[in-house]
């Protein structure tokens, strides 16, 4: 019987079903598919999960009930249906489960597989606890492309080579270690040197005084048999999803850090809480040195005392130290050590062991267009880690994006460090540094506004040099224009953060203090006179001014603000110059 509510699926699926089986009912809803259940008994079940009316689930369920021993085949899409088949992993026996991404044959081939005896499709293979080939069947012989006899006490090295992959190294190791194994990955040598992929298991046995391993082989398929696979595959699939939530979070940050030192910091704090047992830590990368690490505040290794502020690349004793960052940095390329503990003995290597680290990958963060890295990423794990190509492709892209954010938020800050430059300068009188006329009216009108609203006292000084051209005239425009410099520099010393020096025009200038009572006004234009009539002058010549002080009233305008500074200032210089007036 085949239940499936998607009406394309439905049709194509039961069609090709239909020549190979004696009889196929199809229905498409649980309820529908109970009812014919109950009505014809089929021998074999295969079903979608989520269907209206009634689940895939909910009809299992009462299926199970009636007739427990019933084989039943899921088609499942791994994506959507991770709860359910999470529940129905839990709650009833299915028999198998099937991608709905996979070929239709793929279903018929598990069914098929399914009421063949099982233990015939598996190959086996007796190892010695030297690691030497006891016996092998004849098919897994065949199937490798071998003689029965050929490989008898033969390495095992010759059927399964430890170099360079990564989980025969792990499988081997195991065998070594006389544990047993349940589920592994391994990748065999055939005669003719091609690869063949296969997943086994290992069992540690002792006959007739003899160590012996027996292991079991098969290929590995679309199809996930048992229970425990599906659960590893399950896990995995939830930990891909987090590192995927992680990147599209990391992304968003690029937007809202500040600085890359925030965003960084925030990668990194994120990091632990990925995975099931990931740490990790960064490293920036320039000009051939890796410099400034960042790990997470709650990591409990004290990183910063292992790894110092700078690891210069070109110093080959640092490869030692520092082996996969260093490579990676080195290589631009991923480097991944499956068990640190075969790392050279430093004191790094010494605390990540004593923490329970086993596996490290150390992956650089590339930037299109860029030869060497931005920096270098390294997980940390707490227990054999392997990596599938989907795993390492999304840690490759999360560094990339982390190598993103770090190039886009530094063009950021110097675009608006160039910003506030180019305003600078729109702003800036060139000669003096002061604010030039245009900004000086906008910030005034600003105060203006400020006072009226608040009810904010602010006073203007409104200046003038004194006989400014006479010393033009006796040492020349040059000298008058080093004159006005150092007079500002003067003036401008003497003023708050807050005040703005405005050069309103030659050599006349004008300050707004808010603010500022008139009397406090008053004050301060004493001082800058004072100031200004004291300052060591590279001519003979004193350098005086006269100041004009005026202070804002309830509901002034600003030209008449101005206009009295102004009048004030002349009354200054009627009255002999070098001197104040309010
Ligand atoms: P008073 O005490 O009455 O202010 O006399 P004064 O000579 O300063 O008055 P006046 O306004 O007649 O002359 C100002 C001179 O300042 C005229 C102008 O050539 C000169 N001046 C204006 N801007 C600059 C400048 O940027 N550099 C130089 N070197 N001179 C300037
Ligand atoms: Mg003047
Ligand atoms: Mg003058």
């Amino acid at each position: 019987m085949y239940v499936e509510d998607d009406e394309a699926i439905l049709q194509e699926t039961a069609g090709f079903l239909q020549n190979y089986v004696e009889k196929l009912y199809v229905a498409k809803n649980g309820k529908e598919g109970l009812e014919l259940f109950l009505d014809k008994g089929p021998d074999a079940v295969i079903t979608d999960f989520e269907m209206p009316v009634m689940s895939g689930l909910e009809m299992i369920k009462q299926i199970k009930k009636r007739r427990p021993e019933t084989p039943i085949f899921v088609t499942t899409s791994f994506e959507n249906d991770t709860l359910y088949l999470t529940r129905a992993i839990e709650e009833y026996g299915i028999t198998q489960y099937i991608s709905k991404k996979s070929e239709p044959n793929r279903l018929l081939e598990s069914i098929y597989d399914y009421f063949k005896n099982d233990e015939q499709f598996h190959f086996s293979l007796n190892i010695s606890s030297s690691g030497r080939v006891l016996s092998i069947d004849r098919r897994f012989a065949f199937f490798l492309g071998y003689g029965e006899e050929e490989l008898l006490l033969e390495p095992i090295e010759r059927l399964i080579e430890p170099i360079p992959h990564i989980h025969n190294r792990h499988f081997i190791k195991r065998l070594q270690d006389e544990k047993d194994i349940e589920y592994a990955h391994c990748i065999f040598r055939q005669k003719d040197g091609s690869d063949l992929l296969l997943s086994g298991s290992a069992k540690f046995s002792t006959s007739n005084g003899k160590k012996e391993f027996v292991t079991k082989w098969r290929p590995i398929d679309s199809i996930l048999r048992s229970n425990e696979e599906i659960k590893e595959r399950l896990i995995k699939e939830g930990y891909l999803k987090s590192l995927m939530k992680f990147h599209a979070e990391v992304s968003q940050d690029i937007v809202t850090a500040f600085t890359v030192e925030d965003f960084l910091k925030g990668f990194v704090e994120k990091l632990p809480a990925i995975g099931i047992n990931g740490l990790g830590f960064l490293m920036l990368m320039e000009e051939s040195a890796l410099k400034e690490t960042f790990f997470p505040s709650n990591i409990d290794i004290e990183l910063d005392s292992l790894i110092p502020d700078f690891i210069d690349l070109g110093d080959l004793k640092n490869e030692r130290l520092y082996l996969p960052c260093f490579l990676a940095a080195k290589h631009n390329q991923m480097v991944f050590v499956d068990d640190i503990s075969h790392l050279p003995e430093t004191e790094l290597k010494k605390e990540l062991v004593k923490k329970g680290i086993v596996t490290a990958i150390s992956i650089p963060m590339k930037i299109r267009l860029k030869n060497s890295p931005s920096g270098i990423l390294t997980l940390l794990f707490r227990e054999n880690h392997t990596f599938d190509k989907e795993e390492l492709e999304l840690w490759q892209d999360i560094a990339n994006t982390a190598a993103f954010g770090i190039e886009s938020i530094k063009a950021r800050i110097e675009r608006d460090e160039l910003i506030v430059k180019l305003d600078m300068m729109a702003h800036t009188d060139k000669l003096t540094g002061a604010i030039n006329r245009h900004r000086g009216m906008e910030l005034l009108e600003h105060e203006i506004k400020r006072a009226n609203r608040y009810r904010h006292p602010f006073s203007i000084i409104y200046f003038d040099i004194d006989h400014f051209k006479k010393i033009n005239d006796t040492y020349g425009h040059t000298t008058g224009d080093a004159v006005l410099v150092k007079a500002t520099q003067t003036i401008r010393k003497n003023l708050r953060a807050t005040d703005s020096l405005i050069r309103w025009g030659g050599e006349e200038f004008l300050i707004i203090l808010p603010e500022t009572s008139l009397g406090d006004a008053i004050h301060i234009a004493q001082k800058l006179r004072e100031n200004l009539e004291k300052r060591s002058s590279d001519i003979p010549l004193p350098i005086t001014a006269s100041f004009g002080i005026a202070s804002w009233k309830e509901d002034q305008t600003l030209d008449t603000l101005i206009h009295r500074a102004d009048t004030k200032m002349y009354e200054a210089k009627k009255m002999g110059r070098n001197r104040i007036a309010y």
